[in-house]
């Protein structure tokens, strides 16, 4: 039962087929036998999860169920959880337990799902291999053929992706700042959602970036993706960036089709050093979509090739303010000095790690007198370049169709040494965020050494609609039916 989707489940609930508490212990029983192993989770929460699938056993017999009662999903360890420990993956918030629950979580625990517990990351989510965490790395459960060797899956919500792709939950949240939920998701074979930004509130959910920072769904297929994201969206008064733009019904987009949509196809995404297997499955992807009725045409996105280096300056600004509330004051941890400034620097040298220190050191760098122009303001300048371009191409085309990642999953310890090398993971996915636009990854093929691929739709803001249609012709012509080793 562990490998039915989201939206089989609901089925099998709502009819009596299958019991909520039955599906949350089989999902336990197999935290409690990989988890070990993979690290997925840093806290789970089996008495909440059993509570909540008691509750929604008894709301299902009445008939008063919601969107996802019974569903048993994993949280991104980023989203507050009244009562539940909320690490981020860092060493700086200690013991933290919200009082509060973040909005995200808290529409979904209303439309009826089941908390397993919370999901491994990258420290305060930066990073794309997961190997940032404080609680140690992810693993991802798909190994290369007859290779043994602990890949990564990805970041940083990789604790989460990891563990839909191993079936110990049937859906999860994750962010995405820069790419955190489609290269995850790319990386262990799942469909994975960054919504428009302002869709979903932001409220309770650790600030990395604020103005790029994004709450979406993993699941293992588009429609358990737009039906979580359905329960996800909406207004909230907490989040003045949240947008009062009406929730459409997202899982009945996913059946409109691609015919008449016109598809464009990014020439600067074309690199000469893009992996053949990459650019293959590309253009694979553009003849399932000619197939299934679309029109390609070429557009062209003249800055791109700034967006990975104007992201490397406005994530860590942001960054660097956001956390500064981190002080050994009010939250967390605290490392004693010999007076209130020894206070601060020996809790924050204490409480976070390399990569965490590296972004502060930026950020606070870019927004210095006398560099924030040179950097900070010119960085400003060319994200409203990056927008326009994405603007002039949805006036020609309804969807955009690129890779989701340069590589597949690679080795855990491999990249470490260059930040750089690291930070190139995000080439395809970050100009998404700096324009605040859509972007979905759906698992597409394998490459020679039988790891997942993904494919990027990327579309108009707040038409995430169109998206998933065009997401969910990618997934039926792909029919991609892999599943990793463990799991
Ligand atoms: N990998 C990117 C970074 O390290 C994006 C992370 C994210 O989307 N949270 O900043």
């Amino acid at each position: 039962m562990r490998d039915l989707t989201i939206a089989a489940a609901r089925t099998a609930l709502r009819s009596g087929a299958l019991s909520a508490r039955e599906l949350t212990d089989a999902h336990l029983d197999a935290i409690a036998a990989l988890n070990p192993r993979l690290n997925a989770f840093i806290t789970v929460t089996p008495e909440l999860a059993r509570a909540q699938a008691d509750a929604a056993d008894a709301a299902l017999r009445r008939g008063a169920h919601g969107a996802l009662t019974g569903i048993p999903l994993g949280i991104k360890d980023l989203f507050c959880t009244a009562g539940v420990r909320t690490t981020a993956a860092s060493r700086i918030l200690g013991p933290f337990v919200p009082p509060y629950e973040s909005t995200v979580t808290a529409r979904l625990r209303d439309a009826g799902a089941v908390f397993l517990g919370k999901t491994n990351l990258d420290e305060f989510a930066m990073g794309s291999s997961n190997m940032t965490s404080a609680f140690g790395p992810v693993t991802n459960p798909w190994t290369r053929r007859g290779d043994n060797a602990p890949l990564v899956p990805g970041g940083s919500s990789g604790g989460s992706a990891a563990a839909v792709a191993a079936r110990l939950a049937l859906g999860a949240t994750g962010t995405d700042t820069g790419g955190s939920i489609r290269q995850p998701a790319s990386f262990c074979g799942i469909a994975g959602l960054k919504p428009t930004y302002g869709r979903c509130s932001r409220w309770g959910i650790v600030a990395f970036a604020s103005s790029l920072d994004q709450a979406g769904p993993f699941a293992r297929t588009v429609e358990d993706c737009a039906i979580l994201l359905g329960a996800m969206a909406g207004h909230d008064d907490r989040d003045s960036t949240s947008a009062d733009i009406p929730v459409p019904d997202f899982a009945a987009a996913c059946t409109r089709g691609v015919r008449g949509l016109r598809i464009g196809i990014p020439r600067e995404y074309r690199s000469d050093g893009m992996a053949p297997e990459i650019g293959a499955l590309w253009q694979q992807g553009i003849a399932w979509l000619r197939d299934a009725g679309a029109e390609v045409i070429d557009i062209s996105l003249p800055h791109t090739k700034y967006a990975l280096a104007t992201y490397y300056i406005v994530a860590p600004a942001e960054a660097s303010s956001n956390l500064a509330r981190y002080d050994g004051v009010r939250f967390g941890l605290r490392a004693e000095g010999e007076d209130l400034t020894g206070l601060y620097e020996n809790t924050r040298a204490a409480g976070f790690g390399a990569e965490v220190r590296r972004r502060i050191m930026i950020g606070t760098y870019v927004l210095s007198a006398g560099y924030y122009d040179a950097y900070y303001l010119r960085a400003q300048k060319v994200r409203a370049l990056i927008l326009s371009d994405f603007t002039e191409a949805f006036r020609e085309c309804d969807a955009l169709l690129t890779p989701t990642a340069p590589s597949a999953a690679f080795a855990q310890g491999e990249k470490m040494d260059d930040p750089v090398t690291m930070y190139l993971n995000d080439v395809f996915t970050v100009p998404a965020n700096m324009a605040g636009i859509p972007g979905l990854s759906v698992p597409a093929g394998l490459d020679a050494q039988g790891l997942p691929l993904g494919l990027q739709i990327l579309g108009r803001p707040f038409d995430e609609e169109t998206v998933f249609a065009v997401g969910t012709a990618i997934e039926h012509a792909a029919g991609f039916t892999a599943a990793p080793a463990a799991g």
